[in-house]
């Protein structure tokens, strides 16, 4: 403090530089406030040059608002009462009027010299420098940085408490006493908690709150007890709520310092995004579900959960590049007749038929066997290395054919099997395919519901069959088709009141059987004009006999293929006409299959020709799987009960309800009976005591040709004599 004052020694000179070098602004004051002496710093932090400070009033320095705080502790020195009172606060004003915020402190300087020399009571100077009267000693410091780290704070404080407010998460700050020591609204909205609940002394209500609100309270208690246990643990877990909502939950300590004071919990409402989530989930659980569908779908048959054809495909393809596999078979089998229980008990019918032969079949081979369907009820077995295909053949014919009740039916499934193994020449798997079919074919054309292995002779049947086919397309044209008659007699009128025209085909010299012609007609659609041929040539060779007497009649096979033509019965009316035979003189005989799916069109047809005058047979009475309660709704005149029912007649002596019953119901429907296959007198007495109407067969006579009709009707006749006489 290099002063205005004289006479300074050395020591004093060199306090006075240290003065100078204290960064905070010293002033000395005399008793009655006025300054004695400042430092550099002073004549820096307030702007004056430093003779100017002295003599001044330390008042001016402060700001008016600033002088009371600033006696205040002038009085405190003064009176020495506290020898280092603290630090003041203060407002300071710069020479050029700018005020400054500033701490100042404050002590007292020992009195020296001699007693009564009182601040400012004189200008005498010690030979120290110091000014006499000086009393006081007052530090500045300008607080202006703290200040602005002040307002920082402050800032930063608004800007966390607006980020807390403006948050979606919900804030909780626990002390770590347990009191409640911040939150935000939003933590109040998302725990529907009242802001006065959190600042009540006891956690107790709280928790209670929260209890009531989580789906698991005795988990979200435990949790809560582990972090207070452990202070230093940070946390991330979810919360499910009883209303559906979700929250996340972190918690992590509260720090100042090194010390942990409390704890951090932030909620946060995560249900819409959870929803979400379970909703890609659910999504994609649908995705995979489907794909696992379409996936099994391209190997399964949804009906029955068999492989499918081209898994068949492909497991045969893969046993026959197998070296090792000594054995390979084939079999391929088709139901018997399956389309009529389709038809007649319904497609549900059908497909639980399918269902249960599927599993028969399963249970007759070994699961490392494949069994697939290929379609309709056509199915195939592939069997490798199985010492005995034909014992596996033979039992799926048997297992199938055990009954089964389908639809309150009892049905026993019939099927057809082809049986084609690997032999010494290797074949392809499309050849072994092959001669699976062609041993089919043959097992179905041998009579149905058994098994045939392939024989390189059915090759040659197979051949006879399209070359027959080709050569049935030419038996009309080349007049090979002729038609047999066969004596239909009433036993009551004594006489032959019909005649069946039978349909024959002579191939060259060759007879060949309906049996063979008529399905293979019927398959190719050669059956509409073999049929109009066989009806073209019964009128006409008929048109005679049956002009003698009107009670006599032509009946006439008809196939379903034929009434499917919108214009049969119109071209039948049209020849009858032609020829001059009455509509009421043919009878039409249709089985039941052609009823079996029956459309108007075809209704139409039969109604047409009944109108007409003309009436339906319904042949092969009892065959089919159609009930007699069935026969009320079918638009025939007459029912012809089958051969097979004729043939259970041996002795005549025997009961059989069956036929009596027949008989009893059609009557009672109004239709009249035809027995067909009648071969003994024994047979005819049974069904005349059962009063049949008419009777048709060998016993009468054979089915015969035109030229032989004459010969056919006598020979019926003396039969009905014979039997009259009996
Ligand atoms: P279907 O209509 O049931 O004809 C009766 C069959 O029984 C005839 O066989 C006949 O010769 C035979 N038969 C007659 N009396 C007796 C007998 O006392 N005992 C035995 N065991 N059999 C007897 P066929 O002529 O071989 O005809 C077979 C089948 O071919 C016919 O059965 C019929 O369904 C069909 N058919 C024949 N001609 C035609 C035709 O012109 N059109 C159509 N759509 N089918 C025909
Ligand atoms: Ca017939
Ligand atoms: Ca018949």
């Amino acid at each position: 403090m290099a002063g205005s004052g004289h006479g300074r020694n050395s020591a004093a000179h060199a306090f006075g530089s240290i003065l100078d070098a204290n960064p905070d602004a010293l002033l000395a004051l005399a008793g009655d406030g006025t300054v004695t002496l400042a430092n550099a710093a002073a004549a820096r932090l307030f702007g004056y040059p430093r003779e100017e400070l002295a003599g001044r009033d330390y008042l001016n320095l402060l700001s008016p608002a600033s002088r009371a705080e600033a006696e205040h502790l002038i009085q405190q020195l003064a009176s020495g009462a506290e020898a280092f009172p603290p630090p003041r606060g203060i407002t300071a004003v710069h020479s050029d009027g700018t005020e400054f915020p500033a701490e100042v402190a404050g002590s007292r300087i020992p009195s020296r010299g001699r007693p009564g020399d009182l601040p400012g009571n004189g200008q005498a100077e010690f030979d120290d420098g110091v000014p006499a009267g000086t009393r006081l000693l007052l530090s500045v410091r300008s607080t202006s940085h703290r200040q602005a780290a002040d307002a920082d704070l402050r800032e930063a404080m608004s800007l966390l408490t607006a980020t807390l407010e403006s948050t979606a998460d919900g804030i909780l700050v626990m002390s770590s006493d347990g009191h409640v020591a911040g939150f935000n609204e939003q933590f109040l909205t998302m725990w529907n908690i009242h802001a006065e609940l959190l600042r009540g002394d006891s956690e107790e209500p709280i928790m209670r709150l929260i209890g009531a609100q989580v789906s698991d309270p005795i988990a979200f208690a435990a949790r809560l007890q582990e972090l207070e246990d452990d202070p230093e643990a940070e946390s991330h877990d979810v919360l499910d709520f009883k209303d559906g909502r979700t929250f996340e939950r972190y918690s992590r300590p509260q720090r100042v310092g090194d010390n942990i004071v409390g704890r951090v919990w932030s909620f946060r409402d995560v249900t819409p995004r959870r929803k979400a989530q379970e909703q890609a989930h659910q999504a994609m659980l649908n995705l995979a579900a489907q794909a696992e569908k379409l996936r099994a779908m391209a190997f399964q048959d949804p009906l029955t959960g068999l492989a499918n054809r081209a898994v068949f495909n492909d497991a045969l393809a893969e046993a026959l590049q197998e070296p090792r596999l000594k054995a390979v078979d084939v079999l391929l089998l088709d139901l018997d007749d399956f389309k009529e229980v389709n038809d007649i008990l319904g497609h549900q019918a059908g497909d639980d038929m399918l269902i249960e032969v599927s599993r028969r079949l399963r249970g007759c081979v070994t699961t490392a066997d494949v069994v697939a369907r290929l379609g309709g009820d056509e199915f195939v077995v592939l069997l490798t290395a199985c010492p005995d295909a034909d014992e596996i053949a033979a039992c799926i014919v048997r297992c199938l054919h055990v009954p089964v009740t389908i639809n309150g039916t009892v049905l026993r499934p019939r099927l057809s099997l082809g049986l084609a193994s690997l032999g010494q020449d290797s074949v392809g798997p499309s050849e072994l395919l092959r001669q699976a079919d062609i041993a089919m074919y043959a097992a179905k054309a041998a009579g149905k519901n058994r098994f045939l292995r392939f024989h390189p002779d059915m090759m040659t049947a197979l051949v006879r069959r399209t070359d027959m086919e080709s050569a049935l397309q030419l038996a009309v044209p080349r007049g090979e088709i002729t038609v047999d008659y066969q004596p239909i007699v009433s036993h009551r009128m004594g006489q032959v009141v019909k005649l069946e025209a039978l349909a024959r085909w002579n191939r060259g010299g060759e007879r060949i059987p309906p049996s063979v012609f008529i399905p293979l007609a019927e398959r190719t659609g050669l059956i509409n004009e073999i049929g109009a041929e066989v009806m073209a040539l019964g009128m006409v060779q008929l048109a005679e006999w049956l002009g003698e007497d009107p009670s006599r009649s032509l009946s006439v096979n008809v196939s379903g293929v034929q009434l499917q033509d919108q214009d049969f019965a119109a071209s039948v009316l049209t020849l009858a006409e032609a020829s001059g035979v009455a509509a009421y003189q043919l009878v039409l005989e249709v089985t039941e299959s052609v009823f079996f799916d029956a459309d108007c069109s075809l209704i139409k047809q039969l109604s047409t020709l009944r109108d007409a005058g003309a009436r339906v047979a319904l042949d092969d009475f009892g065959t089919g799987y159609s009930s007699l309660g069935r026969l009320q709704d079918l638009p025939v005149d007459t029912v012809k009960i089958d051969k097979t029912f004729v043939s259970m007649v041996r002795t005549g002596q025997e009961r059989l309800p069956i036929l009596s019953s027949m008989i009893n119901m059609a009557h009672s429907l109004g239709l009249t009976v035809t027995a067909e296959g009648v071969e003994t007198a024994a047979q005819a007495d049974y069904l005349t005591a059962l009063e049949c109407d008419s009777l048709q067969g060998y016993l009468f006579s054979l089915p015969e040709p035109g030229e032989r009709l004459g010969h056919a009707l006598r020979h019926a006749e003396e039969a009905l004599q014979a039997l009259k006489a009996r």
